[in-house]
């Protein structure tokens, strides 16, 4: 097949994410040599202006081929260095086990800035899948940065913050939030020591820092922070990083029981995502409103916005989302007093739940359902429904306190005194287990 235009690899080395034929570009890329040639200059390139850049700038730069000698020439360098990198990492990281037996940072052939960069950028796409490896691979780049000798070192300040960033993404996935706060310090004065300090950097560090104050219920600070990242986000012209940032200061204030000033900006959100053709977000956006518009107890706001949500949902075919959403949607229908539906919507969803196998969440709704059929005095099938309930847990000692609770809800219901108080209330200690794992159930007082 034909080569691609510089065109079209630099929109995907700019977003290789909102590349329509992805998967072609990166077929093509890795078998045509002067392809990948081009597209290594390019990001190369982009690297030599420490990028990203402010879209004012952005706007007003020349073309690349009428750029100056000595930037193309710097541009070539990182360009043979970064192929460098890739020969001597890309083989080690298909597995976690490999990789650390090659013990990379012994060896003084792994000491250079483009190997720091690259194994920033392999953990990046490693922590949703296996955070434990995204760990070890931004620790290896510390661990190097480390050891880099002069004259390497002296330049090495905005690697090592990238290091210390994707350490602390790593330990927001595992659930270690306090030492993920330290390496986002790290990564701050990290930063902030390069001659040329990059507001854009410690705007990303910011938002990872919002969404650990927000596991780690610090609403206040979480909201401070994101808002700051949402305005140098703003300026860089980077919309879909903007309203990530917006979405957790949304959260913030969620978090914070601040529903009405959470519900403002995710309408905005909503919108400006809309117009930027950037639907998970927007269906993100239109979910939260609908939680936030239930809390204020405007229903009617809140299952117009839950139809919003999933009907983009269901045009990106995302069933698992889908499912979730339909399953709070009939949630709220009861909440509101609207039994038929409701209990209909909680009987289609179970069902959805389990065969997308989904069990917890399939145990949880059907509790939900038990709960309206109490309410709607229905009591008939309540001791089937609940016999029939099972939850997996990853631990033992959860499974324990789990079957614990559910013995307490056998007992209430063959006694025929259970309250859909109570149901809701085992409800709600199955669905915080996975969470606080430690916490013993006790019946309502
Ligand atoms: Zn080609």
């Amino acid at each position: 097949m034909s080569h691609y235009t510089e065109d079209e690899l630099s929109a995907y080395a700019l977003r290789p994410e909102a590349t329509d034929n992805r998967q072609s570009v990166e077929q093509h890329v890795s078998n045509c040599g002067d392809c990948r040639d081009a597209l290594d200059i390019i990001e190369a390139f982009d690297t030599a202006l420490h990028d990203p850049l402010p879209w004012q700038v952005a706007e007003s730069m020349p073309a690349r081929r009428n750029a100056p000698p000595a930037l193309l020439d710097q541009a070539r360098a990182i360009a043979s260095a970064d192929a460098r990198a890739r020969e001597l990492v890309m083989p080690l990281v298909d597995s976690a086990i490999r990789f650390r037996q090659a013990r990379i940072d012994d060896d003084p052939r792994f000491y250079t800035l483009a190997v720091i960069r690259l194994l920033c950028k392999v953990a990046n796409g490693m922590h949703e899948r296996q955070p434990q490896f995204g760990l070890v691979l931004a620790d290896t780049a510390l661990s190097i940065a480390r050891k880099l000798p002069e004259p390497l070192k002296a330049r090495s300040a905005w690697y090592a913050g990238t290091a210390w960033k994707e350490r602390a993404n790593a330990l927001r996935y595992v659930g270690r939030f306090k030492e993920a706060g330290e390496a986002l310090d790290r990564a701050e004065e990290a930063f902030e020591s390069d001659d040329h300090v990059e507001p854009f950097d410690l705007a990303i560090v910011a938002y990872v820092r919002a969404t650990v104050y927000f596991r780690m219920e610090r609403f206040d600070d979480a909201i401070v922070c994101a808002r700051s990242a949402a305005a140098t986000f703003h300026v860089y012209g980077d919309t879909r990083r903007y309203l990530s940032a917006l979405l957790a200061e949304a959260g913030g204030y969620y978090g914070a029981d601040r529903d009405r000033e959470a519900v403002v900006i995710l309408e905005r959100v909503a919108t400006l995502a809309r117009a930027a053709h950037e639907p998970e977000t927007l269906a993100r956006a239109l979910a939260n409103a609908a939680s936030c518009y239930t809390r204020l107890l405007e229903f009617s706001k809140a299952a117009a916005y839950y139809d919003d949500a999933i009907a983009v949902i269901d045009d990106l075919d995302i069933p698992t989302e889908s499912a979730r959403l339909q399953w709070a949607r009939a949630a709220l229908l009861l909440d509101r007093g609207d039994f038929d539906e409701g209990l209909a919507g909680l009987e289609r969803s179970r069902l959805q739940l389990s065969q997308l196998g989904m069990a917890n969440d399939a145990a949880l709704a059907t509790l939900d359902l038990v709960a309206g059929l109490l309410a709607a005095d229905q009591p008939e099938r309540v001791a089937g429904l609940c016999r029939g309930i099972t939850l997996t847990f990853s631990s033992e000692g959860m499974t324990r306190s789990a079957k614990k609770a559910l013995a307490y809800l056998a007992e209430a219901v063959a006694g025929g005194q259970v309250t859909p108080e109570e149901v809701r209330h085992i409800r709600g200690f199955l669905e915080r287990l996975p969470d606080s794992p430690h916490e013993e159930f006790q019946q309502i007082q």
